[in-house]
């Protein structure tokens, strides 16, 4: 066994045959040597446990495409693209919305150039970064003044420490959320330093409980969007126009917490129960927050809208700072807000609206192509299926509710369907479906067309390596 130790080959003779490689050669030195040595390192353990048993499979020529992959592989960037195929439109583990063709040009120019990103060119003094696109906020949804910040989170938060700390903020029982990953309204609350008055009960809230709830220590009233579920059967909200009513009677600013906040109306694609942006700021709130890169489908941004006293006062807030949007952001901001101006232009520009809105027929078309292409790649080593299935919208935007469409169903022959699953994970790039009915699903909707090729070779990667790994 000594003696095959010995027999490894070395560094240099290892990094010989790597610089002569294309794909190799512009990867950092000192990453390379790394993953040599621990390549070397399993192969040690291998030779130990009595997998490598032979000089000969230690011969350069032998270990090297197994080196290759392995060095390929393991230096790759951490942060990567993926394909999604869970039909999942805004997925926030796998980066929410996409970006439209022209957000992504102005963030490119952002970034690779000096900008004006807090310079007056009327003025050749220093200007404000939230002016980019406070004016057009306003112009689509009627609002008087708007400001941006790092994400909602960060906006529901600002509009607390600022409209209302140390100071009572009514809510329903009914919409004290949890957001994935740990966000809380009455957490987020009391970080602020506004302290929490819930009123009704879980499913029913009155007028008269808000009312009721009404004192001298009160700064507020809140409405919070439901974003990840749904109460249904006996149930009662007060609606905001009746709360408006309340807070003109007892002068209280109303803010409300949209979660996604849409400016496209999807009532015609049949998606019912959301108002849109515009309905909340002509039903009288006086603040309102919402997320860039849920259903507006833009950026990563927390946008705060409503009357030009209270923005103001969130404008003045140290804390701003602390939260403050970057220019990359700002830029793909601006640019998908102005898509907005005419809104058959947004829903066709907008990914995250174009995949909303997708046709019966696009979709069905669309997995026609996905599955004559799994066919092609795979031949009959798997079952390639079409059914009727569901996607979802995601983002906590019309939570339970189903959009109907064609899905794309996979069923390896010689190979567990949890296996092809897991091996997806790490072709490149990686594809992320769901498993349904024992079958490998594969919903078009969120797929590009142009990523249709590309999802069924990353198939057949996985298929091919799981089909020798077991040969
Ligand atoms: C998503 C959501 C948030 C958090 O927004 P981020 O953009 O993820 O920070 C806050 N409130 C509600 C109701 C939400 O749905």
């Amino acid at each position: 066994m000594s003696k095959l130790f010995r027999n490894l080959p070395s560094m240099d003779q290892i990094l010989v045959v790597l610089d002569a490689d294309r794909d190799m050669v512009d990867l950092p030195r000192l990453l390379v040597k790394d993953l040599v040595n621990e390549f070397l390192d399993l192969c040690r353990e291998e030779i130990r446990s009595g997998i490598i048993t032979e000089q000969k499979q230690l011969a350069l020529d032998a270990l090297l495409p197994r080196l290759m992959a392995y060095v390929r592989s393991k230096s790759r960037p951490h942060f990567r693209r993926v394909l999604n195929a869970t039909g999942v439109v805004i997925h926030t583990n796998l980066g929410r919305s996409l970006l439209a063709k022209s957000a992504i040009d102005a963030v490119v120019e952002a970034c690779g150039h000096y900008s004006n990103c807090e310079f007056d060119l009327s003025t050749g003094k220093r200007g404000s970064r939230y002016s980019h696109v406070e004016k057009i906020l306003c112009d689509i949804t009627g609002a008087e003044a708007a400001v941006v910040v790092n994400n909602n989170a960060a906006a529901v938060f600002i509009m607390l420490e600022t409209l209302a700390k140390g100071k009572e903020v009514v809510v329903s029982r009914g919409q004290l959320v949890e957001i994935g990953g740990s966000f809380r309204i009455p957490d987020v609350m009391s970080k602020s330093g506004a302290i929490l008055k819930e009123v009704g009960a879980t499913n029913r809230t009155h007028v008269h409980d808000y009312e009721n709830a009404i004192g001298d220590s009160t700064g507020a009233l809140m409405r919070v969007h439901t974003s990840n579920f749904r109460v249904v059967g006996f149930t009662k909200e007060v609606s905001l126009s009746e709360l408006r009513e309340l807070g003109d009677r007892y002068d209280l600013p109303v803010i409300e917490d949209l979660g996604s906040g849409t400016l496209y109306s999807l009532q015609g694609e049949g998606l019912v129960g959301e108002p849109t942006v515009q309905q909340v700021v002509a039903d009288g709130a006086d603040v309102v927050s919402f997320s860039g890169d849920k259903v507006l489908g833009g950026p990563q941004a927390g946008i705060i809208i409503g009357r030009k006293e209270y923005i103001d006062r969130i404008k003045s807030n140290q804390v701003l700072r602390a939260m403050r949007i970057d220019k990359m952001t700002l830029a793909a901001l601006e640019a998908t807000l102005r898509l907005y101006l005419d809104m058959d232009e947004a829903r066709l520009k907008i990914p995250t609206l174009r995949m909303i809105t997708a046709s019966q027929e696009a979709l069905k078309s669309k997995a026609r192509r996905l599955a004559d292409a799994i066919r092609g790649e795979l031949g009959d080593t798997v079952i390639v299926g079409m059914k009727k299935g569901f996607s979802r919208v995601g983002g906590g935007a019309f939570p339970e509710y189903d959009l109907p469409g064609t899905m794309v169903t996979v069923v390896p022959k010689d190979i567990s369907v949890g296996d092809l699953k897991e091996a997806l994970l790490d072709t490149d790039p990686p594809l992320v479906a769901r498993i349904e009915d024992d079958a490998f699903m594969l919903d078009p909707r969120t797929l590009a067309s142009t990523e249709l090729k590309l999802a069924a070779s990353v198939l057949r990667e996985a298929v091919t390596l799981l089909n020798k790994n077991q040969g």
